[in-house]
C-alpha cells in the first residue's frame, strides 16, 4: 500500500510538554474585548427622547473600519486585516489534489486531502494544530480583529484544558480532528487508525458537543486505511496545507515560493518555549504578509 508523505519538519516538537495556563483572567479580558469590539449602537428611545437615530449601514461599516484599524494598530499590525467576502452561494467542489489520491479514492467515496480551495477570491484560509499553547491573548487578538480560523486538536495536547477550546469554538471558531495522541498514522493498522480518529470523534462529541467532519492527519501522513478509517469515523473531508507559517518564517509546499488564491495555511498552537516568540507574534507575521499580499482571511468552513 502506498505511503502518502508530506514534508513536515514539526514532528519531533509535537510532543513537547506543556504548561497549563489558568483561564480566569481570560473570561474577564475576552468580555471587555467583545464590549469594546461592538460598533456603537443608538440609545433606545423613550416617548420623550424623539425620532429614533439609527446608523445606516454606511455609517455602520464606517464605525467598524475605525475600530478595526484601532485593533490592528493596538496588536502591532502594519495596518487593518482586509474583510473576505461573504461566503458562496454556491460551495466549491472540494476533490483530492493531484498527486495526492489513495487507491479508490472516487468509488469508494474516500474523503479528499487537498491544500487549496478552488475560489477566484483573494482569500486564504488559517488553520491552527495540535493545542499545546494556550495563550488567552491569542484569543482576544483574533476576536478584536474579527479573524476566523479552524483548530485541528490532538487530545493528549488539550485534554488539561478543554474550556480553553470551548471559549474558542464560543468565538465561532470551529474544531476539528487531529486524533487522540498524533500517531505517524501509516505506521498503524486500519483497526489502529480508526481508533484513533473515531475516539477523537467520541471526545470532541463529548467535550464540545459535535463530532467533526474535517479531520487533519499528523504530519500531513496518510495512506489508504487513514481514509477508509476516517470515511468510517464520519469524515468528509481532510485538508492539509499549502504553506506553513512560523513566528520567524514562511514554508512553501510550491516551487515559486508563492501564496495563492484558496490556499490552506498552517501554523501551530506554540508559544516561547517552542519557538522565538508567542502566538501573538505568530499571528502579526502571518496577518502583516497576507494583508500586504492583498489577501483576507476566511472561514474554511464556509467553503466546505
Ligand atoms: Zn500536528
Amino acid at each position: 500500500m502506498r505511503v502518502v508523505v508530506q514534508n513536515d519538519k514539526n514532528w519531533a516538537r509535537c510532543g513537547r510538554r506543556f504548561i497549563g495556563r489558568g483561564a480566569a483572567a481570560l473570561a474577564c479580558s475576552a468580555l471587555l474585548s467583545s464590549c469594546a469590539g461592538s460598533p456603537s449602537l443608538a440609545p433606545r428611545p423613550t416617548p420623550a427622547q424623539g425620532p429614533v437615530h439609527v446608523l445606516s449601514p454606511q455609517d455602520r461599516q464606517a464605525a467598524e473600519h475605525a475600530r478595526l484599524v484601532a485593533a490592528a494598530r493596538r496588536w502591532g499590525l502594519d495596518r487593518a486585516p482586509l474583510t473576505p467576502p461573504p461566503p458562496p452561494r454556491v460551495k466549491p467542489e472540494i476533490t483530492a489534489r493531484a498527486g495526492f489520491e489513495v487507491g479508490h479514492q472516487e468509488d469508494w467515496d474516500l474523503p479528499p486531502v487537498f491544500t487549496t480551495i478552488p475560489t477566484k477570491r483573494k482569500i486564504v484560509f488559517l488553520t491552527i494544530d495540535d493545542g499545546s499553547e494556550k495563550d488567552p491573548k491569542f484569543l482576544r487578538m483574533m476576536q478584536d480583529l474579527k479573524i476566523p480560523y479552524t483548530a485541528f486538536l490532538s487530545n493528549y495536547l488539550v485534554k488539561d484544558d478543554y474550556g480553553y477550546f470551548r471559549r474558542m469554538q464560543s468565538y465561532g471558531h470551529t474544531l476539528n480532528n487531529h486524533t487522540l495522541t498524533h500517531p505517524y498514522l501509516p505506521g498503524l493498522s486500519y483497526e489502529e487508525q480508526k481508533d484513533e480518529i473515531c475516539g477523537m470523534q467520541d471526545i470532541m462529541e463529548k467535550q464540545f458537543g459535535r463530532r467533526p467532519t474535517v479531520f487533519r492527519p499528523p504530519y500531513g501522513n496518510y495512506n489508504q486505511d487513514t481514509l477508509r478509517a476516517a470515511k468510517a469515523c464520519g469524515i468528509k473531508y481532510a485538508p492539509i496545507w499549502n504553506e506553513e507559517v512560523y513566528v520567524d518564517h514562511w514554508e512553501y509546499r510550491e516551487d515559486d515560493q508563492r501564496m495563492r488564491r484558496g490556499d490552506i495555511v498552517l501554523t501551530h498552537f506554540r508559544g516561547r518555549s517552542d519557538w522565538n516568540g508567542t502566538m501573538v507574534d505568530d499571528m502579526r507575521r502571518f496577518l502583516n504578509k497576507v494583508t500586504r499580499e492583498g489577501y483576507a482571511v476566511a472561514r474554511l468552513e464556509d467553503y466546505l
